[in-house]
């Protein structure tokens, strides 16, 4: 298998498991929303290229979301669990994840809770 078809299997296997959906597991972001937030347009070219003089810089589609894993993951939360671990704050992660399952009320104002789905 070449390395696009092995991509491209990756890719569709990935999205078989995530039920359709291309957006990353943890936070939502589609892919376009990911290179948005690395200054990037649709087509991988940075945003600001005259300002910055990076007009040879292009995005590749595989540096952005990940679709090797369990549910697809964006380079975004990559990198903010890469720097979690590094400080070796797992336990409060976990926490964190504790808090905002068991303690929602705690954490947000009355006014911020989404409307009750009946
Ligand atoms: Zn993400």
């Amino acid at each position: 298998m070449s390395r696009v078809d092995k991509e491209f299997d990756r890719y569709f296997s990935a999205m078989d498991r995530a039920g359709g959906q291309d957006r990353c597991y943890l936070c939502r972001r589609a892919p376009a929303e990911v290179k948005a937030f690395f200054g990037f347009d649709e087509d991988g070219h940075p945003t600001k290229a005259q300002e910055f003089g990076i007009e040879d810089v292009v995005l590749e589609e595989a540096d952005i979301m990940s679709y090797r894993g369990i549910r697809p993951i964006c380079a975004v939360c990559q990198l903010n669990l890469d720097a979690i671990f590094m400080l070796d704050e797992e336990a409060q992660l976990k926490a964190v994840l504790n808090e905002m399952r068991d303690e929602r009320e705690k954490l947000w104002p009355d006014s911020d809770r989404p409307p009750q789905q009946d």
